[in-house]
């Protein structure tokens, strides 16, 4: 016999099951599933997964998500194994924005689907894929990544034979629109879609939030495994200088029988590191809350400020490493070619796709006819891995000697 339940019209006692437990638990300022019944195109609900799990399904699914394993998060990806991709980086992100919803009793079903989701826009080769995006969409309306990861699930995704699109809801995409209420977003039809007077929820907060204590963290980790950085060259930044004395004591107390390894140090470093910032990220919400006085959804969207934040002192102390980052890490040399190369061959695709689109592949030699030349190059080039746009660049520019 089936374990599930049987079909019915509507929720099945599962789903409702399911949204009555979430009902006992979640604190009265997170998001109820129940209010996640807005979709762009209308459809019935799913009989097994409530409105944002049946979100998180689509998005796990989608080719976009599988291709942020092959997409630069700051070490492209044939520099190693070891690694983080944009879909790792995804991953880190989505679980620590469950730890940190569940702790804060807030949805964590709508602030892992939003965290799963919220790098589907970058286009490869990182920043500078980005970046030269941008410059070449001036004329044309921009690139920004947040309206691109929009696009991207209400647009371009094809799954389903009754509409385009994941058809997400409403709370899952203000969540990856992260209101960045840009020209480009308004000008790609995003203007008027959401509430742009309202702060957003803390599920979306949250999944904003722990993106950068991810980064740090593992960029930090990836530099100094990759040899760009020395822990020596950390001195001086007093967030590390912190976190080493925290191992040193953590060694010191595991006794004679510790693993000294140098790798294990830096584990229990940034370890450290990521709990620190989460226990202040914790700690400085919760007062937040209580001096904000808040209780209830409404007042989370009428207050003026972030209410899911770091403490000052904090806030200090993780930007001067980040300037840190920037200036040793994201500028090295060896990130340096291998961003430029990404910038020079992504120009050339747009360009030789703009002079002859007939080089297009058939579905977006279509899409182009529907949204316009230089958006669905745009669009083709966004969606692109590093390794497939460097496969398009071989295949265009590089010519076959004969047998
Ligand atoms: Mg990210």
């Amino acid at each position: 016999m089936s374990p599930y339940p049987q079909p019915s019209a509507g929720l099945l006692p599962w789903g409702e099951a399911l949204l009555a437990h979430e009902e006992g638990w979640l604190a009265p300022w997170a998001v109820p599933s129940r209010a996640g019944g807005e979709r762009l195109h209308e459809e019935a609900e799913d009989p097994l997964l409530t409105p944002f799990q049946r979100d998180r399904q689509r998005v796990v699914h989608s080719r976009a998500f599988r291709r942020l394993q092959y997409k630069t998060q700051v070490f492209v990806n044939q520099e190693g194994d070891y690694y983080r991709t944009r879909l790792t980086h995804t991953l880190e992100v989505a679980q620590l924005a469950r730890t940190v919803a569940r702790a804060l009793r807030l949805n964590e079903d709508l602030t892992e689907t939003i965290a799963l989701a919220h790098d589907l826009g970058h286009p490869p080769y990182g920043h500078a894929g980005e970046r030269t995006l941008t410059a070449l969409m001036a004329e044309h309306g921009g690139f920004e990544h947040n309206a691109q990861a929009l696009r991207i699930v209400d647009l371009l995704e094809r799954r389903h034979a009754a509409f385009r699109g994941l058809n997400l809801t409403r709370q899952v995409r203000e969540g990856i629109w992260k209101r960045r209420d840009t020209p480009t977003s308004r000008h790609l039809g995003y203007g008027e879609t959401f509430d742009r007077q309202a702060s957003p929820f803390l599920e979306a907060q949250v999944a904003d939030m722990v993106d950068s204590i991810a980064y740090d963290h593992h960029d930090l980790d990836d530099a100094l495994k990759a040899g760009l950085l020395h822990p020596e060259d950390l001195r001086g930044v007093a967030l590390w200088e912190e976190a080493c004395a925290a191992a040193d004591e953590r060694l010191a107390a595991a006794g004679p029988r510790a693993d000294r390894a140098e790798r294990v140090r830096r584990q229990e470093i940034l370890r450290w590191l990521r709990h620190e910032q989460l226990r202040d990220l914790l700690e400085t919400t919760r007062a937040r809350l209580a001096a904000a006085g808040v209780t209830s959804l409404q007042d989370v969207r009428r207050h003026p400020q972030p209410l899911v934040s770091l403490s000052a002192g904090m806030l200090q102390r993780k930007r001067a490493l980040e300037r840190f980052l920037e200036e040793r890490v994201y500028r090295h040399w060896r990130v340096m070619r291998a961003v430029s190369k990404g910038e020079r061959l992504l120009r050339r695709l747009f360009q030789a796709f703009l002079d002859d689109p007939r080089l297009l592949p058939e579905e977006y030699r279509e899409w182009v006819g529907e949204v316009g030349l230089e958006r669905g190059v745009c669009d083709y080039l966004a969606g692109m891995t590093d390794r497939y746009a460097a496969r398009e660049h071989r295949q265009l520019f590089q010519v076959e000697e004969g047998p």
